[in-house]
């Protein structure tokens, strides 16, 4: 899963994320050409069954306008269509003219395979995809294909990347993180630099779907790599963030502190338009199935869309709003002074402990009410 450029951490004025999350991502199908070894969807070559028909898709998008009265100005969440592939389903560029003509801005995370060609490209730009999302694994081929495991995938991407930029599509590149790939970060990032994109996230894995297969880093070198970013993204020609490791902003906040700032400063500050967003709160995932999970590393699905509205669930599903209050959260994250701007990744604190509400285990902070 991908999450496009510029808008997996901009947070509006006044953005009340109970109400509203701000990025709602759709999974549109399982199929796919790659067969990812982290994937988190397990995707499939075909569809699976029971995917939402395009008039249940149609009624979804009706159901989003929910969020917000646009007549008073409020803005709707974003889409981030996801997959497996959105380009295998055959109603993608119907799905994307009903939600633009619903008010809904759309972004694409598109799998690089035959079907995400240059002429495709142009079309996203063409019909107002305001992002796209592109995976990187790897600073060479061997380490890029090895992780998507089909060849051909390392050159297609940076191709893609290429004809991005040519027709000024905004593009997130999003790069794994794991016990094999840290090394490699820094090499990739020297690699991005010479091509154009927006932003770049690494996101740190979570141990679902394909992704067992792979190793988590210790939390200790989980700091040292969010240690490393911190000090690249003061200089790095695009925007450096993270997936699923939110404590990359207790180590930006504590900076801002101990350089003298105050509370309300760091809260001025443009790195705190990521701050509180995480797992069920301002964003939401719905599977091609219509299940409502708080993200899509988070599979505890809290309803169906089929069978209620997605607007009642991210509002008042129980499991939901427990985690958008960290005085609910339990442990180191329970206690901890930046809770309300970190949280720690729910959805790992799921996968290691199966509580939702438990200390994300990647973090090794000792918060001073804990000590
Ligand atoms: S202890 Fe939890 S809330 Fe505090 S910085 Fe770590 S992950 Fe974030």
């Amino acid at each position: 899963m991908a999450h496009p450029a510029g808008i997996g951490s901009v947070k509006p004025d006044g953005w009340a994320y109970q109400r509203s999350p701000m990025i709602v991502y759709w999974e549109l199908t399982n199929a796919c050409g790659l067969a990812c070894r982290h994937c988190r969807a397990t995707a499939m070559p075909d569809p699976a069954p029971g995917e939402l028909t395009t008039a249940e898709a149609i009624a979804l998008l009706d159901d989003i306008t929910g969020f917000a009265d646009q007549a008073a100005g409020e803005a709707l969440p974003h889409v981030v269509m996801t997959g497996g592939d959105p380009l295998r389903r055959a109603d993608l560029a119907e799905l994307i003219a009903a939600a633009q003509s619903r008010g809904i801005g759309v972004s694409l995370a598109p799998a690089v395979t035959p079907l995400l060609t240059r002429e495709r490209i142009r079309w996203m730009k063409d019909i107002g995809i305001q992002a796209i999302s592109l995976s990187l694994d790897g600073s060479d081929a061997a380490r890029h294909d090895g992780v998507r495991m089909v060849p051909g995938t390392f050159d297609a991407t940076l191709e893609a990347l290429d004809t991005a930029a040519e027709f000024g599509l905004p593009v997130q590149v999003n790069t794994l993180v794991t016990a094999t790939t840290a090394g490699d970060l820094p090499a990739i990032h020297e690699l991005l630099a010479r091509h154009t994109l927006q932003q770049w996230s690494l996101f740190f894995l979570i141990s679902i779907g394909r992704g067992t297969e792979l190793t988590e880093l210790a939390p200790g070198e989980a700091e040292r790599v969010l240690i490393w970013a911190q000090g690249l993204s003061r200089t790095s020609p695009f925007r450096v963030k993270t997936t699923e490791a939110m404590h990359y902003r207790r180590l930006g906040a504590a900076a801002l502190l101990r350089a003298g700032k105050s509370k309300e400063e760091v809260e001025a500050h443009p790195m705190a338009r990521a701050f509180g967003i995480r797992d069920g709160n301002g964003i939401v995932f719905v599977s091609n199935t219509g299940d409502v999970t708080p993200s899509g590393f988070l599979p505890l699905a809290v309803g169906n869309v089929r069978e209620s509205s997605l607007v009642s669930l991210y509002r008042d599903d129980p499991t939901m709003r427990s985690l958008r209050d960290p005085r609910m959260f339990k442990g180191r994250c329970g206690a901890c002074e930046y809770n309300d701007w970190c949280g720690g990744s729910r959805a790992r604190a799921y996968a290691w402990t199966g509580d939702v509400l438990e200390s994300d285990p990647l973090c090794p902070y000792q918060p001073k009410g804990a000590r």
